[in-house]
């Protein structure tokens, strides 16, 4: 892939009639060290958020070990990719085929579950063709807690609740080797008292079941910084959880985890879409619902934009943006702030789409081809620059562009 200073060098030398998808390797590495300096446990990335192979590769490069997979898609995906990464099953409803080609041709010896049936099927796919149960799984309950603290919610699918998840807890106790409990508070959790509630349950689980538990996982939901969601710095996250997981009635040697999704990813990738037709303050713009603008249409996230033409010098006005498929419902509300004489055939950089943006892409309507290229220049936020805007509010967040 080519490499370019920024979006602009890119939009004079490629004049892209398709979106581009921007990447910057330097974002995506620097988080990845982050988190495996500052998180006192295993940061396993949840393969989701950006299943990019180059990214992937960037992770590992920087310390990643551990990969949260959901899929037996995800697997193959990873093993081919790293032949020596940790992987872990984290989606509570598996097809038995896909734990047991898991297990027997890849290695996989960590499951979530949240159900006893769902035991049963790993124990049952686990097992090998002369009778012999598995003797080295790593079986995790997901516990359903709140999603209130966070932007999107991750509660009503998963998850058993705390009165459930005792029995559950005794019962898969004799299934493992190792006995883990897991949540997640959500995506973009706003504050880390999100992780502090979910603790909170997790104690009182452990309390009831009277098991011993060796993995507390506290699962993604770290946030990353888009307008009008400027979360604390992460270190804050990082401190409460490190704190409430000291206090937990676990053994010496339990281990803490987390699967971070967003927050590794979000700053790894930004586009460059061209507005093809202005309608008052609607632009018609090349990418949308159905491209890497899923979340901009489906639960209004406004994501940072830039004009990318030099002569563009008037005040700021807010826009919506149409997707180029011809649906209605290919609309992204925003409101999103461009120079207020933007017209067709101009181009804007739309930021923060590593997370949840490019993995979302469909072909419907035969849209939704892309191109890539490699830029140089810092992400239009970023959680792990260290510049303030005012360091008692935030240690994180930076000035948009
Ligand atoms: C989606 C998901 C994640 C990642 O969530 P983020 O909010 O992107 O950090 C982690 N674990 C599980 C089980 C998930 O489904």
């Amino acid at each position: 892939m080519l490499q370019y200073p920024d979006a602009k060098a890119v939009v004079r030398a490629l004049a892209p009639d398709e979106p581009v998808i921007l990447t910057r390797p330097h974002a995506a590495a620097r988080a990845a060290r982050f988190f495996v300096e500052k998180f006192h446990g295993k940061s396993m990335y949840a393969v989701k958020a950006n299943p990019s192979p180059d990214l992937i590769k960037i992770l590992w490069d920087n310390g990643v070990t551990h990969y949260d997979v959901a899929s037996i898609g995800e697997v193959r995906l990873l093993r081919g990719l790293l032949p020596d990464a940790t992987l872990c099953f984290m989606h509570p409803v598996k097809t038995a085929r896909a734990i047991h080609e898991s297990y027997f041709e890849h290695g996989v010896k960590t499951y979530s579950l949240d159900t006893l049936e769902e035991l049963a099927k790993i124990t049952k796919a686990t097992t090998d063709e002369a009778g012999n149960p598995a003797k080295d799984l790593n079986l995790l309950v997901r516990m359903r807690v709140s999603s209130e603290h966070s932007e999107l919610s991750l509660a009503a699918k998963f998850g058993a609740d705390l009165t459930d998840a005792a029995p559950l807890l005794q019962a898969t106790r004799q299934h493992c080797d190792a006995l883990g409990v897991c949540f997640h508070v959500g995506s973009q959790a706003m504050t880390p008292f999100a992780y502090v509630q979910a603790l909170e349950r997790v104690r009182a689980a452990i309390a009831e079941a009277a098991v011993t538990v060796d993995i507390v996982d506290v699962g993604g939901g770290f946030p990353s910084v888009y307008p009008g969601l400027e979360p604390p710095p992460l270190e804050d996250y990082f401190a409460l959880i490190h704190r409430h997981f000291e206090a937990l009635p676990i053994s010496y040697s339990a281990e803490l985890w987390a699967e971070p999704g967003r927050a590794l990813c979000a700053e790894y990738s930004s586009i460059v879409v061209r507005v093809e037709k202005r309608r008052d303050n609607e632009l018609y713009i090349n990418d949308g619902a159905y491209g890497a603008l899923f979340d901009a249409a489906h639960v209004e996230w406004r994501f940072p934009v830039c004009a990318l033409e030099d002569d563009l010098i008037k005040p700021l006005d807010d826009f919506a943006f149409y997707g180029p498929t011809c649906d209605d419902a290919d609309y992204m509300q925003g409101p999103f702030q461009l120079p207020e004489d933007i017209q067709a055939d101009d181009y804007i950089e739309i930021g923060m789409l590593g997370a949840y943006g490019a993995a979302m892409k469909t072909g419907f309507n035969g849209f939704g081809a892309t191109e890539g290229a490699i830029v140089t220049d810092e992400p239009m936020a970023s959680l792990y620059r260290g510049d303030r805007i005012d360091p008692r509010a935030s240690d994180n967040v930076v000035s948009l562009r």
